[in-house]
């Protein structure tokens, strides 16, 4: 499963392609300007550095539209801008005053390269530039007092700490945003979207690494009756107990989703038709044998569940969903509470790949 931080990074992807635009341009269009005047002023050589900068960024423009790699792109971009920065202020003929940039710093480590990355470069160009500063100017009394000191120090570790703080809470609401819209509010399951992430993930996984893969649906018999006898809100709090059911039974690298209504839906990983088969059995009599207590209530439940396999029943989750819900059906003809896995005979189903008939 992708951890939380990948998916955070993944999410910060188009922030940061914004941000890396932006300065990139805003590089491009100071080196233009700085070239232009050192050029005019005599100093040549640094006019054909700033250019070199120009057409670097130029370059790095065209690259991030398209790179899968944004993060290594943003590093060889920051890192040799963050260390021309430092080799200005080593710069002999350079005023006190152009200190003033390694504010940057912070903002732009953070907005770039997350909270952590962005952290340690942070402090890491911070106190290089401190050690420039007081290397250079620790001679110069009007800068060496208490005062001036204290301010550059406590600015610098202020915007250094707000910059932090920011991310954090950024990428924490981004990533509950995120979640939210993956997550089915009633029973906290996965819902449908996240549902067919996964199913997709699982089914490039089962290509590659020639594993079984199979998904069962689920739906909870005459629950209409249920809602009709205990009222609605009792049925959603069957539905939540159903949904937990459901999750203690599994395995951790199985998904259990809510389709919609009283319907679920569950892929199994590595799992092939005939496994999936028991472990359906095993939630089929699970519900069964423990009923949903609500107050003096004792709610019975049954669900009927179809099962697919990937490979015969297709190789695309809305065949195999097919595939599934036929036999369900089929099991909720045959009576209901049961598990139908292969029917007898359904050449259909055994080929779903093939076109439909009725492309309408
Ligand atoms: P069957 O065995 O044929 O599936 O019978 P059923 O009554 O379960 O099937 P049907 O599709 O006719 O009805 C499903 C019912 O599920 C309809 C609705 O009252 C109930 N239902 C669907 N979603 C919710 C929900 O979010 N909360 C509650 N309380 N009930 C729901
Ligand atoms: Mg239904
Ligand atoms: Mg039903």
């Amino acid at each position: 499963m992708e951890t939380t931080q990948e998916t955070a990074a993944q999410l910060a992807q188009p922030h940061r392609k914004v941000v890396l635009t932006a300065l990139l341009w805003v590089t491009i269009t100071a080196g233009v300007f700085f070239a232009g005047l050192n050029f005019l002023f005599g100093s040549q050589a640094l006019a054909f550095i700033e250019l070199l900068m120009v057409g670097y960024s130029v370059f790095l423009l065209y690259i991030i539209r398209k790179t899968p790699h944004l993060e290594r792109w943003i590093l060889a971009y920051v890192l040799p801008f963050f260390t021309a920065m430092m080799f200005a202020m080593t710069a002999p003929r350079t005023t006190p005053s152009v200190f003033a940039w390694v504010l940057l710093v912070p903002i732009l480590a953070h907005l770039l390269l997350g909270r952590r990355l962005g952290l340690g470069v942070a402090i890491f160009f911070i106190a290089t530039a401190g050690i420039i500063f007081f290397y250079k100017h620790g001679d110069s009394p009007e800068l060496m007092q208490p005062l001036p000191i204290a301010n550059i120090i406590i600015i610098a570790l202020s915007i250094l700490a707000f910059s932090h703080v920011y991310e954090i809470s950024r990428e924490k609401s981004e990533l509950g945003l995120f979640l939210m819209a993956q997550t089915d509010f009633l029973t906290g399951l996965a819902n449908r979207a996240r549902f067919n992430d996964i199913f997709e993930r699982e089914r490039r996984r089962a290509i590659r690494e020639k594993h079984p893969l199979t998904v069962l649906v689920i739906d909870l018999d005459y629950f209409k009756e249920v809602n009709d006898q205990y009222g609605h809100e009792a049925g959603d709090k069957a539905l939540v107990y159903v949904a937990r059911l459901l999750q203690k039974r599994l395995r951790a690298t199985d998904l259990a989703c809510r389709l919609g209504g009283e319907e679920f839906g569950i892929i199994l990983v590595d799992t092939p038709g005939r496994r999936a088969m028991q472990v359906a059995e095993e939630l089929r009599s699970a519900l069964e044998t423990h009923p949903f207590e609500i107050g003096a209530d004792s709610i019975a439940m049954t669900m009927s569940i179809g099962v697919a396999e990937f490979g015969p029943d297709g190789d695309e989750l809305r065949a195999m969903l097919a595939a599934a819900d036929h036999r369900l059906y089929q099991g909720k003809a045959e009576g209901r509470n049961r598990v139908i896995w292969h029917p007898a005979k359904q050449p259909e189903l055994v080929t779903p790949t093939a076109p439909t008939a009725d492309a309408s």
